[in-house]
């Protein structure tokens, strides 16, 4: 069985066709400046080179047939047919609290992304365009949205809603939802997996990429996870400020003479460590070597981030009276071993210790944690592409 897995964006469109057979990536491309003059797919048979195809996408329909074309291709194509192509699955941002799971597409499925347009206005829109696009181009294939909220549903009232009066949650759907939510059942489940723990295990993680989110799950079930109504509560984050105190926003207002959505721009794009580091880097890499040169801002930058981080790790265990596994994800948690191990300082009273031979390394999934450890932790690397295709094969198969 093959899945076409695709990633829309208001103006791009990642996919990687997967061969459920043994789960590996066949071919896998980009389209960019969808709508836009100059549109650029970037094609990839997995084993050859990138190839490029210039050609007008003037909506994301011809985008998703230009896909279609490289896949099916005599030189640089890997099926023969789109028959070959079992079933489509979509990222999709956000499900508001109709979807606790991945879903086949109908019309009521999409009429509920339309619906949270609101809440995901950057994404949901492209995602339907997806979706839509591929019921034009490929109409006999179904459609599988996974939403990056389902993760969240299993939060309990006392979790998700916010301490702000009830109608608002009545009214408007405010509450915490989550995000990175298919990378924390991905990451939760295979942290059970790998590391033959309890199906009920009690299980931590701690996706640290540019955006960054710790979740708690207890058989992969969302107990509580750090980002919010939107993705900019929480950690630390490359460019996100994460929990603040609400009032600086409104003081801000008034010292600088700014309207509350400036204020949420600066919040969301300019803070983070690359804010706190008085504007060097989004990049961890680059706050990392201005520290090694001893800039003193870069340095807190860093240990605010960790000290966050360690923060909810700690509320976690308590949010599940305990914790089997703690695992590290994404961009920095999986190539990072100076925060893995500086994060895990903070839990040596809980009896963690880490092996430093085993956390020098990167991208890989293993143990990190010595045989003596309380706690198990765990470099997982996340994998949202075949997390999706798993959804889906799971659906249609
Ligand atoms: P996102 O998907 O949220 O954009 P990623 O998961 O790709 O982010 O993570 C990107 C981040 O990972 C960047 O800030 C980058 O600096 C960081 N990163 C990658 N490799 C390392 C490394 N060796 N040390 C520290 N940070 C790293």
């Amino acid at each position: 069985m093959k899945i076409l897995v695709l990633n829309c964006g208001s103006s791009s469109l990642k996919y990687q066709l997967i061969d459920m057979t043994d789960e590996s990536v066949i071919a896998k491309g980009l389209c960019e400046r969808i709508g836009i003059n100059g549109s650029l797919l970037t094609h990839q048979k997995i084993g050859s080179d990138k190839i490029e195809i210039k050609s007008p996408m003037p909506t994301h329909s011809e985008a998703v047939k230009l896909v279609f074309d490289a896949l099916m291709n005599n030189e640089y194509g890997v099926i023969k047919s789109m028959d070959e192509v079992t079933a489509i699955g979509h990222r999709v941002l956000h499900g508001g609290t109709k979807f606790t799971e991945s879903i086949i597409v109908d019309d009521d499925v999409k009429t509920a992304i339309r619906e949270c347009f609101d809440l995901g206005p950057l994404h949901n829109p492209a995602n339907l365009m997806g979706i839509e696009a591929c019921e034009k181009v490929a109409a006999n294939k179904k459609n599988v949205a996974v939403f990056d909220t389902s993760f969240g549903m299993s939060m309990e009232e006392k979790a998700y809603l916010y301490a702000i009066p009830y109608e608002y949650y009545e009214k408007y759907g405010i509450r915490r939802y989550g995000f990175h939510g298919t990378s924390h059942m991905f990451v939760s489940r295979e942290t059970i997996n790998f590391g033959k723990l309890k199906d009920n295990a009690k299980v931590i993680v701690c996706h640290l990429g540019n955006g960054g989110s710790v979740s708690c799950s207890i058989g992969g079930k969302c107990v509580d996870t750090s980002m919010g109504l939107t993705p900019l509560e929480g950690l630390i984050m490359g460019t996100r400020s994460g929990d603040i105190d609400p009032a600086i926003v409104q003081y801000i207002c008034n010292k600088e003479n700014k309207t509350v959505n400036e204020v949420l721009d600066i919040l969301n794009k300019k803070s983070g460590v690359l804010g706190m580091s008085g504007g060097i880097s989004n990049d961890f890499r680059d706050i990392e070597e201005a520290e090694k040169q001893g800039n003193h801002l870069a340095h807190i930058a860093l240990e605010a981030f960790k000290y966050r981080v360690a923060k909810y790790i700690g509320a976690y265990i308590v949010a599940m009276n305990g914790v089997d596994a703690i695992s590290f994800t994404a961009g920095v948690g999986e190539n990072d071993k100076r925060s893995r191990k500086e994060i895990c300082e903070y839990l040596k009273f809980l009896g963690v210790e880490i092996d430093d031979n085993e956390n020098s390394v990167r991208s890989e999934k293993k143990l990190i944690s010595t045989k003596d450890s309380k706690i198990k932790i765990f470099i997982i690397p996340t994998n949202e592409e075949l997390a999706i295709a798993r959804e889906t094969k799971r659906l249609v198969g």
